[in-house]
């Protein structure tokens, strides 16, 4: 079955935020001053349970649902997410694959994989150790960040991405060592625009730096050139090195907003469905589902949602837009 919205798109990914609470408090995300001690987390019976979590994946998938991301927060924090992924690598014809900062994924990577994890991206600032620390805010090294994603790389869960968001005047000088690292490790690197997600990372477009510039300064020291989308909705524009040595991604949430094309939905820890990353209100389907609402009533309030929707925040963002109340990035799931 397949539904559309307002704007014709279909509904196609699924992202699943598992937690709203998180080990790092990277300063575009979480900011200390405010992800603090006494930060109203949700707690165990405000997030939907395990079961809860599958039991709507294979509702979302009967509507048209092909991919699933787990997100958060950071998922590995979750306890014993492997049991989720098992519940999840049941469902027929779906892809599913996780972001995590990688900081847990050396210990989980082989409990991840055998439970169906297909593949990861890993989340990675820069190599630098001084910048990332500086980006995560709890002294945390880049080598047991790439541990983890070696750890992953070895037991099958590839092709691994890497995200690296650039935030102007932060960690654009660890751009070419980024690309130069993980082009001779394989990985995917995919360059991030810094978005104004939430209302209190303090974003101001002058702190994004353009995936144009970037690809200038790539292409100078190592050139590339496009590829062809491989679907339509793909959030990363892809590239590769010229000489054949493999392929980057530009995410340009900022200067080439994607939303014509958007077919992701989401969900929240707390079970709230959201049509956008920058929305304001989801839908809450927790209470449906611990009202004893049958899947046949949850699936037609999903597409009553879905049809109903009309986002396209980034084809409208700026400077004024940046204030609007929103969701935090770490609630919804990025
Ligand atoms: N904790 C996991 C992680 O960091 O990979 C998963 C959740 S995190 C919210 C998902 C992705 O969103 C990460 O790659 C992160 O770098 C990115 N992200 C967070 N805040 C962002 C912002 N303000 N602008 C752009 N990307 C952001
Ligand atoms: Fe945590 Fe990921 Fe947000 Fe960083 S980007 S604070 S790792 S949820
Ligand atoms: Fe999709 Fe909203 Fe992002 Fe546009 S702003 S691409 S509609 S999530």
């Amino acid at each position: 079955m397949t539904i559309t919205d307002t704007l014709h798109r279909p509904l196609r990914d699924l992202r699943i935020s598992v937690t709203d609470r998180c080990n790092f408090r990277c300063v575009y995300c979480m900011p200390k001053e405010i992800f603090g001690a006494r930060y109203p987390y949700l707690s165990h019976d405000e997030i939907l349970t395990f079961e809860e979590i599958a039991r709507l994946a294979r509702i979302f998938t009967s509507l048209g649902v092909q991919k699933i991301r787990l997100t958060g927060g950071e998922p590995l924090v979750r306890k014993d997410l492997h049991i989720l992924i098992k519940q999840l690598a049941e469902i027929p014809n779906l892809d599913l694959t996780l972001t995590t900062n990688g900081s847990l994924l050396a210990k989980q990577a082989s409990a991840l994989k055998a439970a169906g994890l297909q593949r990861v991206t890993v989340s990675l600032d820069s190599l630098d150790d001084g910048t990332f620390k500086a980006m995560n805010d709890v002294n945390f090294p880049v080598t047991k960040v790439i541990e983890g994603m070696d750890a992953a790389a070895q037991v099958g869960l590839r092709p691994v991405k890497v995200n690296m968001v650039v935030k102007r005047g932060m960690n654009e000088s660890s751009v070419l060592p980024m690309a130069r690292f993980f082009r001779e490790k394989g990985y995917i690197l995919r360059f991030i625009e810094y978005m104004d997600v939430g209302h209190s990372n303090g974003w101001r477009l002058d702190d994004v730096m353009p995936s144009a510039e970037l690809i200038h300064i790539i292409n100078a020291a190592m050139p590339i050139e496009p590829l062809n989308a491989r679907y339509r909705g793909e959030v990363a524009s892809r590239w590769r090195y010229k000489d054949g040595s493999g392929e980057i991604g530009f995410i340009s949430s900022v200067t080439h907003a994607f939303c014509r094309d958007c077919t992701r939905i989401r969900l929240s820890a707390e079970g709230k469905l959201y049509t956008c990353l920058f929305a304001v209100k989801g839908h809450d389907l927790k209470s449906l589902l611990r009202n004893g609402a049958s899947d046949e009533e949850i699936l037609e309030t999903v597409a009553g949602v879905w049809g109903a929707r009309a986002d396209r925040y980034s084809e409208l963002r700026s400077e004024n837009t940046a204030g609007l109340p929103k969701v935090e990035m770490s609630h919804i799931g990025g």
